[in-house]
């Protein structure tokens, strides 16, 4: 079966107009769809509905559970239509609200630290799978087109966005679009671990986001200790597409660093990341590690992580420690579905 919510505008024009259906029934379909409907709730006439369910799924994205933390956060354990399972967490800050999407089940980067990666990369996500994602939740928060209650979108779910990379291309055309959701490319961030050649190729897109960059270390042999991609490619190499993105886009860009005890998180190594990042139009995102079980790593102390952050800042680097929100419902990447499989058996779940 198909995923209707892959198509574009035109391409459900052109499948309408084969159908021998108005053409207002291909805004009817885009519509809904990017409303978080079924095919089956839009009203179309029933032939042409009929015939749109023998090939496409009605509902490919489904809500499987909720979790809801103190804080407000939602993590959504939603159901594909194969069974397979993903995340996505839903935030609320005082600017509007940002959901975290998956992009892959799974992940096959390897990051030492991540839960995403234990199990590998099971299959990657469609643009429409991507899509659903959001307009399901936007949707139950009783938003609409014009009235959305998703208001930024990350791409920091599991999954290496750029390991997927046409399906998460056609994703943000679809999320970006006039007439859908129509989220603005400035409230979307997408993070990477560092895939250079897409990097490269995705500064050329003309999709002024706010590039993302796991970085997690100060120097190409510290980084290969917790990051296999490492060993593909250089911090340099990083560097220079970072200021490609720069370049074709005035986009600033923004570096992730999750402190680990013992391995990145001394002066020492904030001293040689302000050294790395002088000058360069970038911000950092500190992260405290949260801890995964079924990894060694330990995380730092609050305490430790302000010193860091001020070191930075004393040596003109712009810096902040991310919010950590849902911790208490496994916040971090791929933790949920992780400790869902744990708990219910892998013979119930993919
Ligand atoms: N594959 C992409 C998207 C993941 S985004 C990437 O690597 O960038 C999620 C961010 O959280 C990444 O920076 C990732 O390295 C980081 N992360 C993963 N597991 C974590 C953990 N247990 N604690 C803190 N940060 C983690």
């Amino acid at each position: 079966m198909k995923i209707l919510q892959d198509l574009t505008y035109e391409e459900l024009s052109l499948l309408t107009a084969a159908a021998g259906e108005k053409p207002f029934r291909a805004k009817q379909l885009f519509e809904g769809l990017m409303q978080g409907k079924k095919i089956s709730e839009i009203p179309i006439p029933v032939s042409f509905r009929a015939a749109l369910l023998s090939e496409y799924e009605d509902e490919p994205v489904r809500v499987r559970e909720v979790f809801t933390s103190k804080d407000g956060t939602e993590k959504y354990l939603f159901e594909l239509w194969d069974g397979h399972l993903i995340e996505s967490v839903f935030m609320h800050n005082d600017y509007g609200n940002t959901q975290c999407v998956s992009t892959q089940v799974g992940c096959r980067m390897g990051c030492k630290f991540c839960a995403s990666t234990l199990g590998g990369r099971l299959r990657d996500l469609t643009a429409g799978e991507m899509l659903a994602e959001i307009a399901v939740v936007n949707r139950r928060a009783g938003g609409g087109l014009k009235d959305r209650k998703v208001t930024n979108v990350v791409l920091m779910g599991s999954g290496e966005p750029f390991d997927n990379y046409e399906n998460v291309v056609k994703f943000l055309r679809l999320l970006t679009a006039e007439g859908g959701l129509h989220i603005s490319a400035r409230n979307i961030s997408l993070s990477t671990c560092g895939l250079v050649p897409e990097m490269r190729k995705f500064a050329l897109e003309g999709i002024p986001l706010n590039l993302t960059v796991s970085l997690h270390a100060t120097s190409d042999e510290e980084r290969r200790r917790t990051m296999p991609i490492a060993n593909r490619y250089s911090i340099a190499e990083i560097l220079d597409a970072c200021a490609l993105y720069f370049e074709k886009t005035g986009r600033r860009y923004i570096f992730e660093y999750s402190l680990i005890e013992g391995e990145n998180a001394d002066m020492v190594h904030a001293f040689s990341l302000a050294k790395l990042l002088k000058g360069r139009p970038c911000h950092v995102n500190l992260i405290r590690l949260n801890p995964v079980k079924e990894r060694k790593l330990k995380g730092t102390d609050e305490e430790t992580a302000k010193r860091f952050c001020k070191a930075l800042t004393d040596a003109g680097i712009s810096a902040t420690i991310r919010r950590s929100m849902g911790a208490d419902i496994g916040g971090a990447c791929g933790q949920l579905r992780a400790k869902y499989i744990e708990d219910r058996g892998p013979a119930d779940v993919k």
